[in-house]
């Protein structure tokens, strides 16, 4: 005789349960992982649930006796499972995100309520459908078939013309997938609210400043020797808040945009420039060196190229006490090539370095006002970077010194000169 199937599904299915109740909770308070975790979880009970089904088919269908007292047993398992199976699916086709399970072969096995919303799915058409067919031709078809490693952000939502998605492929069990996908429309207006403000204000404050610099500047200190000292500090503010406004409105125009102008930027002369200005800031404080062996020009804008590697050695200089060294390299990587300012200064403590291309974000405010910082020059450098596909990278060790370094991939390179081979 056939024996009733082991309940193989009590445990995960109360921990889905657990889990899934928690991801709830997790959700409002806007909690991804553990909301990913659940969702996983719940895909393993309903792929058990669904294997069970199988042995319990066969039960049914066998022909040697089942005892009364067994065979409701049986049943009662039986009601169970497919009410632990009901209650699942009905909690996570609730939730706000969509959520897509699928097979091996990338075929949608179940889809929630909001993956109808959000991706267009509908049932039962796309039921053991490829979901990277169905999308064709989108961005989202295009990531899913790249094999989708890193969340992608800010696409459209196929379902819903007007939204957009924040999409996340999470692997489970024997090369299953569950993919995640959440409406950051109302995230993206407020932070567009956000930047909007800091672009109105930030041109607002521009022609008042003007003004009043003007009038500070026409002041003769001889005229009124009283208040000469007020009167440098009054300009040097007032030049401090023009710099900042400069670097919000910089900012917020980097923010905007999606791609830069590919024009060629030749290393030599903005090295050079680069140069010259770290010797004037320094005023002959520090050794100033500079190796160039990457032999390559970049692509790009060099308006904002300028304003990212001038940045970092203008930083090297104020963070650098008199005495000190600073090196300028742009050297060949096998990934490329690398721009590089290495300086004996300060240092920055590790817990400091994830957060110090924040806007405003410093380690000691007031070294970075006496320097005439503004606290946005990072931000501008990694906005800067970004739109040429470029990274960051830091080293620091307090005391000792820092590096940062900029990598652009080969794709942004061009042999100096005319001839355009990367
Ligand atoms: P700031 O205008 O204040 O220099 P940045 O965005 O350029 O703003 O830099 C952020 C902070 O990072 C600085 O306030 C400073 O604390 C730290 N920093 C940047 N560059 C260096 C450096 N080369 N050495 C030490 N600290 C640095």
């Amino acid at each position: 005789m056939v024996h009733p199937a082991t309940p193989a599904w009590k445990w995960p299915a109360a921990l889905a349960a657990a889990l899934l109740a928690g991801a709830l909770l997790d959700w409002l308070a806007d909690g991804r992982v553990a909301a990913g975790v659940a969702l996983v979880a719940v895909a393993e009970v309903v792929l058990l649930l669904t294997r069970s089904r199988h042995q319990i088919r066969t039960m049914m269908a066998a022909t040697s006796p089942v005892s009364p007292l067994q065979h409701d047993r049986f049943m009662t398992r039986t009601r169970r499972i497919a009410s632990s199976l009901r209650d699942l699916r009905s909690a996570a086709s609730q939730l706000p995100d969509a959520v897509v399970l699928l097979d091996q072969q990338q075929q949608i096995r179940w889809f929630n309520h909001a993956a109808e919303n959000l991706l267009g799915l509908r049932r039962p058409r796309d039921r053991g459908v490829r979901l990277h067919e169905r999308m064709a031709p989108s961005d989202l078809a295009g990531w899913l078939q790249d094999g989708a490693r890193e969340p992608l952000n800010d696409i459209a939502a196929p379902g819903q013309p007007g939204s957009q998605l924040h999409v996340s492929l999470l692997p489970f069990g024997r090369r299953q997938h569950l993919l995640l996908a959440r409406d950051i429309s109302h995230l993206n207006r407020l932070e567009q609210i956000r930047r909007d403000f800091v672009a109105n204000v930030s041109h607002e404050l521009r022609t008042p400043l003007t003004v009043i610099h003007g009038y500070l500047e026409l002041i003769d200190p001889a005229d009124v020797p009283g208040l000469a000292p007020v009167l440098d500090e009054m300009r040097a503010q007032s030049k401090r808040m023009g710099q900042i406004v400069e670097d919000l409105l910089t900012l917020s125009r980097l923010e905007t945009q999606h791609d830069v102008a590919d024009e060629r930027v030749p290393m030599a002369a903005l090295l050079a420039t680069v140069r010259k200005e770290a010797e004037a800031l320094s005023q002959g404080r520090h050794t100033i060196t500079l190796e160039s062996t990457a032999e390559a020009d970049l692509l790009g804008s060099p308006k904002d190229l300028h304003s990212a590697l001038s940045n970092l050695v203008s930083n090297a200089v104020r963070y650098t006490s008199t005495g000190g060294s600073i090196a300028i390299r742009w050297q060949r990587t096998p990934q490329g090539a690398v721009y590089s300012v290495s300086d004996t200064g300060f240092g920055i403590p590790a817990t400091h370095l994830a957060r110090l291309t924040e806007r405003f974000y410093r380690v000691s405010s007031s070294r970075s006002r006496d320097s005439g910082g503004t606290g946005l020059g990072l931000s501008i450098v990694k906005h800067v970077l970004n739109l040429h596909q470029a990274q960051l990278q830091i080293q620091s060790t307090p005391g000792v010194g820092s590096t940062f370094a900029c990598h652009f991939g080969k794709a942004r390179l061009l042999a100096p000169g005319g001839s355009d081979d990367h």
